[in-house]
């Protein structure tokens, strides 16, 4: 019988879901059909990374938010509406960077009609993490940028602090270069214009330093 993962779900651990020697498609197949964590029961569906196979980019957030989840990809919602604008204005091609998640499936709490983000666990991390090993694996980007905490902290340690430590290379055997900035959903919950403003110039100046590394 197929051993049980340990983070609640109801299907086989995701080391025993990829086939070796796996293609990005066939991983993204398999994917859709987790159930190594309890978070599949309540998200509408597995939200895989995507980007092309030779990105040289790759941007890794937390989970799928709302947006995400019910359009089934990453990156879609508002926070992705403004990484796009960001992007562009770094001046990184969106066409050489694959953006995924550490988690997922969107973890969420209702409250009435709204579905409220809620933060992923350690152990629905690590229960989800092969996936994206995988996907690094696979695609092999020359620069790794974690988006927000939860992201620097499951790749980078967990004595990471975006806040003092943001837009700087760290040594990692992920990629060649690696490093981090906020989740530009953060950028959207500044409390007023002004410092909407202030938070987005330093998301792009982070991703200045990751166009600079490409040139
Ligand atoms: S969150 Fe990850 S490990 Fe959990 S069910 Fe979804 S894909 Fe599988």
């Amino acid at each position: 019988m197929a051993k049980r993962a340990p983070a609640g779900g109801d299907g086989p651990p995701v080391p025993e879901l990829i086939p070796p020697r796996p293609s990005l498609g066939q991983v993204r197949d398999v994917a859709n059909g987790c159930r190594a964590c309890h978070l599949y029961r309540n998200a509408t569906q597995t939200v895989f990374g995507e980007g092309p196979r030779k990105a040289a980019v790759m941007l890794v957030g937390e989970q799928p938010g709302d947006a995400e989840d019910l359009a089934g990809h990453p990156f879609v919602g508002p926070a992705g509406k403004l990484l796009d604008r960001a992007l562009a204005e770094a001046g990184i091609d969106r066409k050489i960077v694959y953006v995924t998640n550490v988690v997922k499936h969107f973890k969420f709490e209702p409250r009435g009609k709204r579905r409220i983000h809620a933060k992923p666990n350690g152990a629905e991390i690590a229960a989800c993490r092969p996936w994206l090993e995988t996907e690094i694996a696979l695609i092999k980007p020359r620069v790794l940028v974690c988006l927000g905490a939860t992201a620097a902290q499951a790749l980078l340690g967990r004595a990471f602090r975006v806040s003092q430590q943001r837009g700087a290379f760290v040594p990692s055997s992920l990629a060649p270069r690696v490093t981090a900035t906020v989740h530009p959903s953060s950028i959207l919950r500044a409390p007023d214009d002004e410092s909407r403003r202030a938070e987005m110039q330093r998301f792009v100046a982070d991703l200045r330093r990751v166009a600079a590394e490409l040139t």
